[in-house]
């Protein structure tokens, strides 16, 4: 069997450089290939006719450009969500969102096929674990965006339902399939990837991930220094609540988790955002509100409450909002702890993690 090609948004541009210099051709190229990968965000190998005919054929017989199909696309009714169901080489799908809101351009981005850590509510989780994404698969869903970008700035119309002219990829939130943490050195590569100065050029300040609480990779990162912004999936404040909606809170209880959250945010000076998913009598009460506040108590931290999203293999429902209105005013007022109670956006395509895989799996 052939040796299987070298993915181009799996290498940092240094590691580009590398390859360059093993083919023995001149590292100079790489800026303007690095060029056609991260801002002209070119589609094929054959749209790189400026690079030398010698580096042309390397690239043509022993790389692929890993652009990944588009399986499904759906967009929310008020135009603001896109959803993408995107094909990996070995057929296994993906989900990707584009979401525009206030005028922020976010990409929501999968760090693994399926999930291991079970949250009994999320769809990836009642879908079990498959595999890591590679960097070049991750690296690849924000270029997916940023290409779609690209195509509706050029189409532009100022009647479009929710339209403005969308500008370049700005934010990426890592909370899309799978657990970040669980694929730390693949995670970190793609971020140095979307980093790149000379390519997408994304902000530390304007990388979110999310996990579910790994204690090694949370204190990992806080060893690294990653400037990036941590969420932390909560939704609970005692550990028997918490194993009960988060089977990995058997493997890293609440104790640990927090002693790891208190060492990051001690370690980097950065506050962590932790996520409560309100689940409508299950911890949504004024005395779960006053629980995570008594949690949180000291802590650099700020509540991002979010009701539930409805998935098939889960009877709850979602919180209403003058509870969740509720919940926040105790945190405010009690704790004086900031919190926001997230949009439920894009529902109608099913915008929660792994829920259009789910479906299209299904439909299959
Ligand atoms: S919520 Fe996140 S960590 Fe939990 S099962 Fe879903 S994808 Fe995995």
């Amino acid at each position: 069997m052939s040796a299987p090609r070298l993915n181009l948004y799996d290498l940092t541009r240094e590691q580009l450089r590398v390859q360059l210099v093993r083919w023995e051709l001149n590292p100079v190229h790489v800026a303007r290939l690095w060029n056609y990968l991260y801002i002209e965000l070119v589609a094929s190998l054959d749209a790189m006719p400026e690079l030398p005919p010698k580096l042309r054929a390397r690239l043509a017989a022993e790389t692929q450009l890993g652009v990944l199909p588009t399986a499904l696309e759906t967009a929310s009714s008020d135009g603001f969500t896109h959803k993408y169901l995107l094909t990996l080489n070995d057929a296994e799908k993906i989900e990707t969102v584009l979401m525009r809101y206030t005028g922020r351009v976010t990409a929501c981005v999968s760090s693994q096929v399926g999930c291991a850590m079970g949250c009994v509510f999320c769809a990836t989780g009642q879908m079990g674990y498959t595999r890591h994404l590679t960097p070049g698969e991750i690296v690849a869903q924000a270029v997916h965006v940023a290409r779609a970008l690209k195509r509706s700035a050029l189409s532009f119309q100022p009647s479009a339902p929710g339209g403005h002219p969308a500008a370049r990829l700005r934010n990426i939130v890592l909370m899309g399939m799978g657990e970040p943490l669980h694929n730390y050195d693949a995670v970190m590569t793609a971020i140095d990837i979307l980093r790149d100065p000379n390519g997408l050029a994304l902000g530390a300040e304007r990388i979110t991930l999310s996990t579910v609480g790994v204690v090694p990779g949370i204190l990992r990162l806080a060893q690294e220094m990653r400037p990036l912004h941590l969420a932390v999936s909560l939704h609970a404040a005692t550990q028997a609540e918490r194993a009960a909606l988060v089977p990995a809170a058997k493997k890293w209880p609440l104790d640990e988790l927090m002693a790891a959250c208190r060492t990051y945010s001690e370690t980097t000076g950065r506050r962590i955002f932790y996520e409560w998913t309100l689940i409508e009598g299950k911890n949504d009460s004024e005395a779960h509100a006053r629980s995570v506040g008594e949690l949180l108590r000291g802590l650099s931290a700020q509540v991002n409450l979010i009701p539930l999203n409805p998935t098939e293999g889960y009877a709850g429902v979602p919180t209403r909002s003058e509870a969740a209105k509720r919940f926040q005013k105790i945190l405010a007022d009690e704790f004086d702890l900031p919190s926001t109670v997230r949009q439920r956006r894009g529902i109608d395509i099913a915008a929660g993690c792994g829920q259009l895989a789910v479906v299209e799996a299904r439909a299959g």
